[in-house]
C-alpha cells in the first residue's frame, strides 16, 4: 500500500465504521489520517446501536456519527423511537440524522414503515435544525412527493452515494441539498454517476466511501475503507478538472457547512 496516493484535508462524508471488526475499524483510522483523511462521519443503521456509535466517537477526535434507522431496518422502527432519538441527539457527536429514506430495490422493510419511519425522522431532524442523510434507491418518484410537502420545506440533507439520476439531482440541487459521490464515481459504467458531477454547485457536493460497501476501483469487490475516499476524491477532482487540493478543500469546507464540525486541518 506504499503507493496509496496521500490527500491532505480530505473528508469520509459517510463510513459504517460500525460494521468493522474493532482491531480492522482502528488500523484503518489510522491508515486513512496517514493518507490526509481528517474527518469521518458514521451514519447508524439502527438506533439500537446509537450507544455504541457515540462511544466510538467520543474515543476519536475526528469521528462524527448521524443516528437513526436506515430503510432497511425500517420494520425495527417503533412508537416512542423519535423521542428516543431526540434525546439522543443533544450528544455533541451527533451531527445529523440517519441514515434515513427509502430503498425499494431491496424492500427489506414493508414500504409503508419505511415511509412512516423516515417522516418521523424528518420531523425531528427539522425541530432540531439538524441535517439528515438521505438514502434513496430505485424510490425517486416517492422522495421527490415527501422533499416536496410544505412541512419538509426546511429540511437540510445530503442524498448520499447519489445515483438517481439527472432529473432528480436538478430538483434536489434546486431544494439545495447536497449530493454525496461514492467509490462508483471510479466504476467503468458509471457514467449515469460521472455526469451528474458537474451539475452540482461547487457548495454543494461531498464524497464519502459508504464502508464497507462500494469500494473504489482499483480495490473493487474488497471491503471498502474510510483512507480509500482519496481515490473517489482524485477521481471526482479529475472529473470536474478541479486540483486535487483545492477539491479537497472545498468538499471539506462543505461537510462542515452542512455538519457544522471543526476539523483538524493538521
Ligand atoms: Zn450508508
Amino acid at each position: 500500500m506504499s503507493e496509496s496516493p496521500r490527500l491532505d484535508g480530505v473528508v469520509d462524508s459517510h463510513c459504517h465504521l460500525q460494521s468493522l471488526d474493532p482491531d480492522v475499524r482502528e488500523a484503518a483510522l489510522d491508515e486513512a489520517r496517514e493518507r490526509g483523511v481528517v474527518g469521518f462521519l458514521m451514519p447508524a443503521i439502527r438506533l439500537a446501536e446509537a450507544e455504541e456509535l457515540l462511544e466510538l466517537c467520543e474515543r476519536h477526535a475526528d469521528v462524527w456519527c448521524a443516528l437513526g434507522t436506515h430503510p432497511h431496518d425500517a420494520s425495527s422502527w417503533q412508537e416512542g423511537d423519535a423521542e428516543r432519538l431526540r434525546s439522543l441527539l443533544v450528544h455533541p457527536k451527533a451531527v445529523a440524522v440517519g441514515e434515513c429514506g427509502l430503498d425499494f430495490h431491496y424492500d427489506l422493510a414493508p414500504r409503508e414503515q419505511q415511509g412512516r419511519a423516515l417522516r418521523e425522522q424528518w420531523e425531528v431532524a427539522i425541530d432540531l435544525d439538524l441535517p439528515v442523510i438521505v438514502h434513496n434507491r430505485e424510490s425517486n418518484e416517492e422522495m421527490l412527493q415527501l422533499v416536496r410537502e410544505p412541512q419538509f420545506a426546511e429540511l437540510r440533507a445530503d442524498f448520499h452515494s447519489y445515483s438517481g439520476g439527472v432529473e432528480m439531482a436538478r430538483e434536489l440541487i434546486e431544494r439545495d441539498f447536497y449530493l454525496g459521490f461514492s467509490g462508483m464515481v471510479t466504476f467503468k459504467r458509471a457514467d449515469n454517476v460521472r455526469e451528474i458531477l458537474p451539475l452540482v454547485p461547487d457548495n454543494r457536493i461531498l464524497v464519502e466511501t459508504d464502508t464497507p460497501y462500494l469500494a473504489p476501483t482499483p480495490h473493487r469487490g474488497k471491503p471498502n475503507k474510510p483512507g480509500w475516499v482519496v481515490e473517489v476524491a482524485l477521481r471526482v477532482a479529475d472529473e470536474l478538472s478541479l486540483s486535487p487540493a483545492d477539491f479537497a478543500k472545498l468538499s471539506s469546507s462543505n461537510f462542515r457547512a452542512l455538519f457544522a464540525v471543526e476539523l483538524d486541518p493538521s
